[in-house]
């Protein structure tokens, strides 16, 4: 047994299965399970509610492991240097996280940091004369082979509680949208229930079929770890492969974003009249645009969208509306449950052609996508049940004018 007390610092690793971190500090004589709320993070109400869940129910398995979590509240470090005054610390694990603000966390706090959070950390795969890869198809040839180099882990048996207390959990006031309840629990029942059949041949585009995870506000939140998900479906042939390769998308953005000196300035130039018009009407599921806004109110009613959607609605946003990504991409970070910086701004910038896409300019028809991937109409009707009456918007921008955009690249 190693002397002293360890603290174990929970970000977004909110899980005891596949932590190594927590797996380290469970050879100590003491262990101080930690979460502080830091006003530095941002929480809107959706991923409040989710964080809160998926807090208690680590609450209920660290208990069960023998050392309950300790909640406190305030600025990271001084809450770290109070518990230093009052115990024995030796040890502060975390698990490494890469966005600029983690970075600025950890150095401030100094901890030790594990795997956990990414199946490649940043910077662990450069290209030739680079340090981070700006094209996919090139990273992802490179991260399947790295990408399962650590086995899962299995909780640790057991913890010795330092006998610390915290603060109780907010209550958090009901939310607008149907916020799933979050939680290492739900998140391993997601995963054994999943089932990928067809996921490779379309399903994965289905929006009627709904055939994709919904895995994302729990990877988010490390209520399940990424290398558990991929091993999971390592048997599934085709389609585990190409959900293996949504996972490296995750892992893509997150190196992009980790090499960004600073994050964007979140808010573009105050817009034009104009544009904050279309925009209003885009963010509330009114542009006449049935497929577009089928998405944007499944993201006001659910706290997510399917991701086809997220293409399509981003897309019509910046390269229909002609509004800066920016807003878009706050808007989806204010009501996702999953949003998250690496992985948001990377895709609003990948479909933007801000510095993140082969193709710069990328847009995509509405129209034929509703055609496409939602054919019987099924998704639209699902979130658009005002789509027969007689104040369901004209659409937004003349079709002529979507039309000659169409016609300078149509995909
Ligand atoms: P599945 O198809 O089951 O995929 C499994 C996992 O792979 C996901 O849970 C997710 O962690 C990862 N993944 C899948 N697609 C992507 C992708 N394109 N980029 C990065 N990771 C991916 N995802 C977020 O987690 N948070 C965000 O804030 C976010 N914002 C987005 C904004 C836009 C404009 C777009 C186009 C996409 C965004 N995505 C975001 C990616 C993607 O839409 C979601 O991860 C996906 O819809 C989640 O559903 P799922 O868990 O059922 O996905």
């Amino acid at each position: 047994m190693t002397p002293g007390t360890a603290i174990v610092v929970f970000n977004r690793d909110l899980r005891v299965h596949d932590h190594p971190a927590l797996l380290a500090a469970a050879s100590f004589e003491a262990v101080i399970p930690l979460f502080v709320f830091d006003p530095s993070i941002a929480a809107p109400p959706n991923r409040l509610a989710f964080l809160v869940s998926s807090l208690r129910e680590l609450d209920v398995s660290l208990t069960k492991l023998g050392a309950p979590l300790v909640v406190r509240r305030g600025d990271t470090s001084a809450v770290l240097n109070a518990l230093r005054d009052e115990h024995d610390v030796r040890a502060v694990f975390a698990s490494g996280d890469y966005t600029p603000l983690a970075r600025r966390r950890e150095q401030r706090l100094a901890p030790e940091t594990f795997p956990g959070v990414a199946l490649a950390a940043p910077g662990t795969l450069t290209p030739t004369g680079g340090d981070h890869f700006k094209v996919f198809t090139a990273y992802w040839r490179r991260w399947r082979e790295v990408a399962a180099a650590r086995p899962v882990l299995a909780p640790p048996p057991r913890l010795r509680s330092a006998g610390v207390s915290g603060e109780v959990l907010p209550t958090v006031p009901p939310t607008k949208a149907r916020v799933p309840v979050g939680g290492e629990a739900a998140a391993r029942v997601l995963l054994r229930d999943l089932a990928l059949a067809g996921y490779a041949s379309g399903g994965h585009d289905d929006l009627a079929g709904d055939r994709t995870s919904r895995l994302s506000p729990y990877l988010h939140f490390g209520c399940v770890s990424a290398r558990e998900c991929m091993e999971r479906v390592s048997s599934m042939g085709a389609d585990g492969d190409a959900f293996v390769r949504q996972l490296c998308w995750r892992d893509f953005f997150l190196q992009f974003e980790a090499a960004q000196p600073e994050p964007p300035d979140p808010m573009p130039v105050t817009p034009s009249r104009e544009h904050t018009r279309l925009f209003a009407a885009w963010a509330a599921g009114r542009t006449g645009y049935p497929i577009v806004d089928a998405g944007m109110r499944q993201l006001l009613t659910e706290g997510w969208m399917h991701n086809r959607a997220r293409m399509i609605t981003a897309s019509f946003l910046v390269h229909d509306l002609g509004v800066d990504w920016r807003l878009g991409a706050a808007h989806f970070m204010h009501h996702l449950v999953d949003g998250d910086v690496a992985n948001n701004n990377g895709n609003w910038r990948w479909v933007a052609g801000d510095g993140l896409n082969t193709r710069p300019g990328r847009e995509l028809n509405p129209l034929r996508q509703a055609k496409r991937f939602d054919p019987s109409g099924a998704y639209v009707r699902r979130y658009v049940d005002d789509l027969d009456a007689s104040d369901y918007p004209a659409p937004i921008i003349d079709k002529t004018e979507l039309a000659a955009a169409r016609n300078r690249q149509l995909t």
